[in-house]
């Protein structure tokens, strides 16, 4: 059997020119500041590959991954961009670092001491600005210190990461930026001063923190299409994105039931009036949130379709009462769009009490990916 659309139960299909335009969207923005394309966790579920060689035909610079086995995924697919490694490195890994040409975030001045003694190095250094989470707190004295214990590691660039970007009626922000700035003169007074910088993920590129845009960005989830809404008075966005990624499943079997019927596990939905449904070849184990349990929707014939009774493994029950010519084989959508019905990964979220990313990012290994120019 082919892998084709066609044959698959269930699959994405992730469109390359939508992923392009996306990505020039906020490279346009951020001009003449360069792109770090963050393509971590198989790019959010699209496909780490496939996305960043879109990004390199578009001439990107830098990718951003998490892990050291992520970015060897690319380099063994010659990819040959700077490859940032973001989110630590093990020490089993640094041999890899070197053997692929990986350039580590470097989070505490340990590190830099375990780096120098293998070899020379280029690493970003990554500062604390107030998230509390990856990066180092220490002094500016005491990062100039350790560097220069450690001459074989130079650093190419200093970063920090924004905790709320979004949010317009918090000063964490503005904070986050002010330390960043005085710890980067600090480090300048005492030699310290690395060629690259850069701060600014998608949101604080959207909501122009223009302060953080620096040298670079590090965009990810608005080259797959989003933007989180803002909180508080937040000016508008600088830059419009559309999802490059629709998610279809097929109808296994439909069926007529009476008024009384007791849907799926637990029969926790029970029918007002005799329905049609129709069972999807998706489930959690998909990626499909349990938590859509008698509360999703997915588009059927052209219209949107509830989700009834609790989402099981494999398999889905909508009610397509009110589209009775829809028959098993034929295709309904999770993601995406029909005509002008629309459903994308901050709506289905929102119905699941999560975030968009969770979305996107727990879409299966099971589901194919298919792509479209
Ligand atoms: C994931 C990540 C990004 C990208 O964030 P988006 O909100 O998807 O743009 C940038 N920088 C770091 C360190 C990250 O971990």
């Amino acid at each position: 059997m082919v892998a084709v659309p066609q044959n698959a139960r269930c699959y994405v299909e992730i469109s390359r020119s939508r992923i392009a335009a996306n990505y020039r969207a906020v490279r346009d923005a951020v001009s003449p500041g360069g792109v770090i394309g963050v393509v971590k966790a198989n790019a959010y579920g699209h496909g780490a590959v496939e996305v960043a060689r879109v990004l390199a035909s578009e001439g990107i610079g830098w990718l951003g991954v998490s892990s050291v086995e992520e970015g060897v995924t690319l380099r063994t697919a010659r990819l040959t961009q700077r490859i940032l490694v973001m989110a630590g490195v093990m020490k089993w890994e640094f041999e890899a670092v070197r053997e692929f040409g990986l350039t580590p975030v470097v989070h505490s001045l340990d590190e830099l001491q375990e780096f120098n003694e293998r070899g020379p190095l280029q690493v970003h250094l990554k500062l604390d600005t107030g998230m509390d989470r990856l990066g180092t707190l220490a002094p500016a004295r005491e990062i100039a210190d350790a560097l220069a214990k450690a001459p074989q590691v130079t650093v190419e660039g200093l970063l920090s990461h924004f905790a709320s970007a979004t949010d317009f009626s918090s000063e964490q922000t503005p904070e986050q930026i002010r330390m960043f700035h005085r710890k980067a003169a600090e480090l300048k007074q005492l030699g310290v001063a690395p060629p690259l910088m850069h701060f600014a993920s998608t949101n604080a590129v959207a909501y122009p923190r223009r302060d953080s845009w620096l040298s670079m960005v590090r965009p990810g989830h608005a080259i797959y299409g989003y933007v989180s809404p803002a909180r508080g008075p937040a000016p508008a966005p600088v830059f419009q994105v559309k999802p490059a990624l629709q998610w279809r499943a097929r109808i296994v079997t439909v069926k007529e039931v009476p008024a009384g019927a007791r849907v799926g596990y637990g029969g926790s939905y029970v029918t007002e009036a005799p329905a049609r449904l129709a069972v999807l070849a998706a489930g959690y184990a998909d990626g499909v949130p349990h938590r859509l349990s008698n509360k999703g929707r997915v588009i059927a014939g052209g219209r949107f379709a509830p989700m009834v009774g609790t989402v099981s493994m494999d398999l889905t029950t909508i009610d397509i009462t009110q589209s009775p010519q829809l028959k098993p084989g034929d295709e309904v959508t999770l993601l995406g769009s029909e005509g002008s019905v629309s459903l994308d990964a901050q709506q289905v979220a929102k119905g699941a009490g999560t975030i968009s990313y969770s979305v996107l990012c727990g879409i299966s290994a099971r589901v194919k990916r298919f792509y479209t120019d």
